[in-house]
C-alpha cells in the first residue's frame, strides 16, 4: 500500500502532523525509531499559556500553573518577576504523548514504533524495523524528525548547524509554590541558562549550554551542589539537543517538508520549541492537504523559513549576545543592569508577553 503521508518522529510536532491530516481522510503512516513513546524523553515540558489556550492539551496532564520567574545573576543576586496571569505549565509529557498518539489513532493514523528513517529515495523511504530492513511508500514525507533529521538530510533541505545541549533531572518539589528560578552563569550553563522549574508537584533542575563550553553531566552535579535549597534524588533523567540558529529557510520542497526541531523552530532565545512544534504542524498539515490534492507547487513555497525568520530577529540578536557573554563577571555586569528600573519592563517582556510564543501562519489558496 502507498500511504498518501509518512511523518517521520512522533515527538511533538509528528503527534499534530500526523492527527490532522489523518482527520483529513489521508492514509498517513506515522512512525519512530523509539519502541514507546515515553522512552528517553528529552524535554522539560514547560508549556507558554499561548499553547494550553489554542491547542487541545489534556489539562489533567499540565502541573500547577506558574506566574513566579525569579533570575539569578553568576553571585546569585536575584531578580524576582511576577505575572498577573498564569504563564507556564509543566507538562506530564509521558501521558501527553500517549493522550496525543491516541488521538492520532482515532483520527485513522497507523502508528509503527521501532521503526528508524535510514534513507528516502523519490517516494520510497528505507526503514529498520525490528532489526530488518523494510521500505515504504508514501506520496510525501514530513520530517518530525528532531534536530538531526534524517529527512532534512536525505531530500536535501536546510539543516540545523547552532545547537544547546541541554540534561536535567526530575525530582520531587522543592516547596510547594510553584516557581521558574532561572540563574544566568556562564561556568554552569555557557550561551544558556541553568534552571529549576518547580510546579508545587515535581521540579525539573537543569543545565543547557554550548557543547564545545562544558560537560554537561559535571555542570549539572555542580549545580545541583549550589544551589541554596534542598534537592531531592533524582526520579528521571533528560536530555538532549536544542537548535538555536532560528527557523531553517528552506523547509519544503516536492518530496518532503520539515516540522518541529528538525525545521529549527525553536525560539533562538529561550530554546522553547513546544509552542512552535504544534504550531508550525498545524500549517505544515494545511500545505500538505492542499498540495496533495491540488498538485501546485506555489502551494508549498508558503512554506518557507523566511516568513518567520523577521518576528525572531531581536530574540536571534539576544541569543549572540548571550553567547559571547562568556565571564561571569560581564554576565554579572548584564545581571546588574536587567535589575534596573527601565529593564525590567523588558524582562517581563521577555518571559511573559504571548507574542513569545510561534507566529501563526495561514494558506492562501486564492493567490494559488
Ligand atoms: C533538555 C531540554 C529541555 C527542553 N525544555 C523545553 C521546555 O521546557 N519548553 C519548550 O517549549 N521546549 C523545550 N525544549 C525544546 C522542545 O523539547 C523541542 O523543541 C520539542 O520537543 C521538539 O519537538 P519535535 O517533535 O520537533 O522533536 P522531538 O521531540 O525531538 O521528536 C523527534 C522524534 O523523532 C524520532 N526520530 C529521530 N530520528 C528518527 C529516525 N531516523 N527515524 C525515526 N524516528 C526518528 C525521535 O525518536 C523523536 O521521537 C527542551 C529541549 C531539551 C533538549
Amino acid at each position: 500500500m502507498t500511504y498518501d503521508v509518512a511523518v517521520a518522529g512522533s515527538g511533538l510536532a509528528g503527534l499534530q502532523c500526523a492527527r490532522l491530516l489523518a482527520s483529513r481522510g489521508l492514509r498517513v503512516l506515522l512512525f519512530d525509531r523509539k519502541p514507546s513513546l515515553v522512552q528517553s524523553i528529552h524535554t522539560t515540558g514547560i508549556f507558554v499559556r499561548k499553547t494550553w489556550e489554542d491547542f487541545p492539551l489534556p489539562d489533567e496532564q499540565l502541573g500547577r500553573a506558574i506566574r513566579d520567574v525569579v533570575l539569578y545573576s553568576p553571585a546569585r543576586r536575584a531578580l524576582r518577576l511576577a505575572a498577573d496571569h498564569d504563564e507556564f505549565r509543566i507538562g506530564r509529557m509521558n501521558w501527553i504523548y500517549l493522550y496525543l498518539l491516541d488521538q492520532c489513532a482515532r483520527a485513522g493514523v497507523t502508528w509503527m514504533p521501532s521503526a528508524k528513517l535510514v534513507a528516502c529515495d523519490g517516494d520510497t523511504l528505507t526503514i529498520e524495523h525490528n532489526r530488518k530492513t523494510e521500505t515504504i511508500r508514501a506520496r510525501f514525507v514530513i520530517g518530525a524528525d528532531g534536530a538531526r533529521s534524517t529527512v532534512a538530510r536525505a531530500a536535501n533541505l536546510d539543516r540545523n548547524r547552532e545547537m544547546l545541549v541541554g540534561l536535567e533531572d526530575i525530582v520531587p518539589p522543592i516547596d510547594a509554590r510553584p516557581a521558574l528560578h532561572c540563574f544566568l552563569d556562564p561556568r554552569l550553563a555557557p550561551g544558556y541558562i541553568a534552571w529549576v522549574a518547580n510546579d508545587g508537584e515535581e521540579a525539573h533542575v537543569g543545565v543547557a549550554g554550548y557543547r564545545d563550553r562544558f560537560d554537561p553531566a559535571a555542570a549539572l552535579d555542580a549545580f545541583r551542589e549550589s544551589l541554596p535549597f534542598a534537592i531531592g534524588k533524582p526520579i528521571e533523567r533528560r536530555g538532549g539537543l536544542i537548535p538555536v540558529g532560528g527557523i531553517l529557510q528552506k523547509i519544503a520542497n516536492e518530496r518532503a517538508l520539515l516540522v518541529g526541531d528538525a525545521a529549527g523552530a525553536v525560539s533562538p532565545l529561550t530554546a522553547g520549541g513546544l509552542d512552535a512544534a504544534m504550531r508550525l504542524s498545524s500549517f505544515a498539515a494545511d500545505v500538505v492537504a492542499a498540495y496533495l490534492e491540488h498538485g501546485d507547487r506555489r502551494i508549498l513555497r508558503q512554506y518557507n523559513g523566511e516568513r518567520f525568520r523577521a518576528r525572531f530577529f531581536t530574540r536571534t540578536w539576544m541569543r549572540r549576545a548571550i553567547r559571547a557573554l562568556a565571564h561571569p563577571l560581564a554576565m554579572e555586569l548584564v545581571c546588574a543592569m536587567l535589575r534596573t528600573q527601565p529593564l525590567r519592563a523588558l524582562d517581563a517582556h521577555v518571559y511573559f508577553t504571548r507574542g513569545g510564543s510561534f507566529p501563526d501562519a495561514k494558506l492562501e489558496l486564492a493567490t494559488v
